[in-house]
């Protein structure tokens, strides 16, 4: 797709080909055309998709739409609000280079530094507004900033703001806004406090998420069972035991597999069901739909089955086997942790697939901490004396896993 697609105007697009962009990324595709139909918006992204254009494209767009008259005093119509002075002066020149060819202005606050320069800038009037909360709060009360009249109001790394202690100092500048006005709130991930402000600031939003490999690996928590291939259907029987796990998708790497995975769980008295090739779409449909409406707890699939399958609230993934291309594995846990809601990744390792759990753990950059208290260890492997790892992990009751260092001798 072209950003031509996107019904913008031939300043904005003109600006894009100054900047050198031709394609639209996968947030901006997404969010810029219900943005432009007014909507609220709630965007699972990090810095590095794109979203800063993804907001500000249609901003630009609808103020320059509205503001005909240029010579007209200046109010602030758009307020960013964002964590750090570092992205605030970031999405201040995204602004300025998006909007180079429309005549709106926008300045930056943030605090750490003498306010005169602000606060020169602001008499002179502005259009759009990106601050960090302090600041703003502060020439709110110092009455160099109203308002009443933005229209559009985006709050960016709502997870961030959190994590930095700004939450109130938020709430309290949305005090400050109009009831009336299109709200788009982007977090990469969303912690109960953040869906409590999502529900309280937005008004039907549509939702997009986007999620990279690292930010998906980084809100979903993973761990590795090394566990003896004849074992692993012990282990998954032992692992389901646990209430806490809501739902499941099981990976298997071949039909075959799948349906012995299914065998096994029915004489052990657990139901589930299976999607992979073999089946009719008719009865893959109705395994998938019978998963969703959450009437069949476990779901066993091949990768080319699940290609596609969009659960939302999907507890936890557990890789049966593990993927030798190390993408699919990303994938395959991707498919919980949906809209920044985090998620719980278990793999089983055999000896055989200890290649693949290193090439995994290279490509998202990490260590996937070991459970190493279950019931059907790796006998091989203790018996080597090959306890290398360095982080481990327990699966505690509420389905979470806690994690624990502790110095391993080797
Ligand atoms: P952001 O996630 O908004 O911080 O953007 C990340 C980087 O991607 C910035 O350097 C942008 O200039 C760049 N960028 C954003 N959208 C596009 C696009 N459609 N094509 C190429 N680069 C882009």
């Amino acid at each position: 797709m072209s950003f031509d697609k996107l019904n913008l105007i031939s300043p904005i697009l003109e600006a894009l080909k100054t900047e050198g962009y031709t394609i639209p990324t996968l947030i901006q595709e997404r969010a810029i055309p219900p943005l432009l139909e007014g909507k609220d918006l709630i965007g699972c992204a990090q810095t590095g998709t794109g979203k800063t254009a993804a907001f500000a494209i249609p901003i630009l767009q609808i103020l320059s739409e509205e503001k005909r008259n240029l010579k007209a005093p200046k109010t602030i119509t758009a307020l960013i609000l964002t964590p750090t002075r570092e992205l605030a002066v970031q999405i201040g020149e995204s602004f300025t280079a998006y909007g180079r060819y429309l005549g709106l202005k926008n300045t930056v606050i943030f605090g750490g530094v003498p306010q005169k320069s602000q606060t020169d800038a602001l008499k002179e009037g502005v259009d759009i507004l990106i601050a960090t909360p302090g600041r703003l709060l502060d020439l709110i009360n110092q009455k160099y900033i109203n308002l009443r009249h933005v229209k559009f109001f985006v709050l960016d790394e709502a997870d961030r703001m959190l994590d930095m202690g700004f939450i109130n100092d938020v709430k309290k500048i949305i005090s400050h806004l109009p009831k009336t006005r299109q709200t788009m709130l982007f977090s990469a991930t969303m912690p109960p406090e953040i869906s409590k402000l999502v529900n309280s600031i937005l008004i039907n939003p549509v939702k997009v998420a986007v999620t990279p490999i690292s930010s998906t690996v980084d809100i979903i928590e993973q761990a590795v069972y090394f566990v003896e291939k004849k074992d692993k259907k012990l282990l998954l029987i032992h692992l389901l035991k646990n209430k806490a796990i809501a739902s499941a998708l099981v990976f298997s790497r071949t039909k075959h597999g799948a349906n012995k995975i299914i065998k096994d769980l029915a004489n052990a008295g657990v139901q589930a069901e299976a999607i992979h090739g073999n089946k009719s779409q008719v009865a893959r449909q109705r395994a998938l739909n019978n998963f969703k409406a959450k009437k069949t707890r476990v779901l066993v699939a091949t990768d080319i089955a699940a290609r596609g399958i969009d659960v939302e609230e999907l507890s936890h993934v557990i890789n049966f086997d593990l993927p030798n291309i190390p993408e699919t594995y990303v994938h395959r846990i991707g498919r919980t942790g949906r809209a920044g809601f985090g998620g719980v990744a278990l793999s089983f390792c055999d000896a055989d697939e200890k290649p693949f759990l290193k090439d995994i753990e290279k490509l998202i950059a990490k260590q996937i901490p070991k459970i190493e208290e279950h019931p059907y260890p790796l006998t091989s492997l203790a018996s080597a004396g090959k306890k290398d790892t360095t982080k481990k992990a327990h699966v505690g009751k509420s389905g979470s896993i806690g994690y624990f260092r502790r110095r391993i001798k080797s």
